[in-house]
């Protein structure tokens, strides 16, 4: 907890005073951000650092391997859907980016299965992305990690236009769907091409 309060001593004495116009303003008029970004909880991973977004730019729902379940309203509680909804339809986000990123524990523990301490919970929530994993094991061994990961990032841009609300804003041009990268080790984010290839974003 020590390094986490030194941390919070540092915003307090940076950041807090360089935004701190920005924050009594996003406190009196309310948050209006206009992307989503669903990213993997991964420490190496962190949206606001990789876009270098300022306070209220970025509504972010973050999860193991940065997964989208397909729409099912039922009775039972629906963490990542329930976020979608309220930034799609209470705060009309103009964009969403679901940001992937290389060697993602999530993505491996869907490969090969998840390691035995985390079998309650991670198992059955990387099998959303199984669809993917069909997809990936037909690559060469070498490469079905990334490939995995990049048909994550596809497999959650369809089932987000599985969420009726989100098919009509995005066939009505209300809002834009986008698929991102992010090579933890090169700092290099790729964008998901209308061709469906993934390519560097240009400095
Ligand atoms: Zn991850």
């Amino acid at each position: 907890m020590d390094d986490l309060i030194a941390g919070y001593r540092r915003f307090r004495a940076g950041t807090w005073r360089s935004e701190r116009s920005r924050f009594e303003e996003l406190s009196r008029l309310g948050q209006k951000p206009r992307a989503l970004v669903i990213a993997c909880s991964d420490s190496r991973t962190d949206p606001q650092m990789v876009f270098n977004a300022a306070p209220g730019e970025l509504f972010v729902i973050r999860n193991v391997a940065n997964l989208v379940p397909p729409y099912g309203p039922d009775d039972q509680p629906h963490g990542v859907s329930s976020a979608i909804e309220f930034a799609v339809r209470a705060l009309r986000v103009r964009e969403i980016v679901v940001m992937g990123h290389a060697m993602c524990g999530g993505i491996q523990a869907l490969l090969n299965g998840a390691p035995a301490e985390v079998s309650d919970f991670v198992d059955q929530w990387v099998r959303i992305a199984d669809p993917a994993r069909a997809r990936a094991i037909k690559e060469p061994p070498e490469r079905q990690q990334q490939a995995c990961e990049h048909e994550a990032v596809r497999l959650s841009l369809a089932n987000l236009m599985t969420f009726p609300w989100i098919k009509s804003a995005v066939d009505g041009g209300r809002l834009r769907l986008h698929g991102c990268y992010f090579g933890i080790q090169s700092g290099i984010l790729e964008h998901l091409d209308e061709d469906g290839i993934f390519r560097p974003i240009p400095e």
